[in-house]
């Protein structure tokens, strides 16, 4: 942890708990990719850059959430460079009323407002207006955010950000909370052709072998359609669903977690239900969900 690691001539992963990518050019000015969860990060980061006499020329948000972008408005600020991400990602680090509020359902209750749905706001400017160095490339990533992305770098490494998740985090629970999970399986499919090329998890050491991380995040995904099929064979609500799940999986019965599970199931239901696998029935007022007659 902690650790400025060399991929390529010019691509390093700098090790923390969200792995920052940083490509430097020729006249040593620096990429950055992703910024850590707070200011502490930003200042980490800003630190290593400055050991090696490096400057930053921009910021790459991945997405937005907070682990990624948090560290962002400290080293904006601090070194006057601009941040970009896609268009739909930097309203949320424009708003971080909105990544809980999103979650949630509404205006985000305090308890819900913890290290991680707390970015420091700060102006992010579209993706599209950035030049980017020659042989870069950004791939886009939909599925786990609104319109997340990673970053070729021309030494030909992968920042993948939160595409795929470690196997041993999905070992402790197959659930993540996961924006749109029919886009999330598309992007697990598509990872497979990065096979062999260095990709970099931002929460999982860099690997060659991605195909293999991809497969297991697609069972994961498995692993949660099927318990709700089987939970579903006798009708239940929503907040029934996360209890069994919430039992099962030994989450903890905090506010937070309990909200995250909460959307995550919804997440999994919107994709059975648009296969057709799941329906829904009201009963004393009490919205049930159940297999559908055709699954
Ligand atoms: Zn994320």
């Amino acid at each position: 942890m902690f650790e400025l690691i060399k991929l390529g001539d010019n691509t390093y992963c700098y090790t923390m708990p969200t792995n920052v990518g940083i490509y430097r050019r020729a006249d040593n000015r620096v990429y950055i990719i992703d910024t850590g969860v707070n200011e502490r990060s930003g200042k980490r980061i800003l630190s290593v850059i400055e050991e090696h006499g490096w400057t930053v020329e921009a910021v790459i948000l991945t997405h937005a959430h907070t682990d990624h972008a948090g560290g962002c408005r400290y080293i904006t600020e601090t070194t006057g460079c601009k941040a970009y991400a896609t268009a739909a990602e930097r309203i949320f680090v424009e708003n971080p009323d909105l990544e809980p509020a999103m979650v949630y359902g509404a205006f985000p209750c305090r308890d819900f407002r913890g290290k991680f749905m707390n970015t420091p706001a700060c102006p992010v400017r579209d993706i599209c207006e950035l030049q980017l160095p020659m042989g870069m490339e950004l791939i886009h990533l939909p599925g786990h955010f609104a319109d997340m992305i990673g970053v070729r770098t021309p030494d030909d490494v992968y920042f993948m950000a939160d595409s795929v998740i470690a196997a041993e985090t999905l070992t402790k629970c197959p659930m993540s909370y996961i924006f749109d999970i029919e886009s999330q399986y598309r992007t697990l499919d598509m990872l497979k052709k990065y096979q062999g090329k260095l990709c970099v998890p931002s929460h999982a050491a860099p690997t060659k072998d991605i195909a293999c991380l991809a497969e297991k995040n697609r069972e994961a995904l498995d692993k949660v359609n099927s318990r709700l099929r089987d939970l579903l064979r006798t009708p239940e609500t929503l907040e029934g669903l996360t209890a069994s799940l919430t039992c099962e999986w030994e989450l903890a019965d905090t506010y937070g977690q309990y909200v995250m599970t909460l959307s995550g199931v919804r997440g999994h239901l919107t994709y059975l239900r648009h296969r057709g696998e799941v329906d829904y029935h009201f009963e004393g007022h009490q919205m049930l969900w159940e297999l559908s007659d055709k699954a």
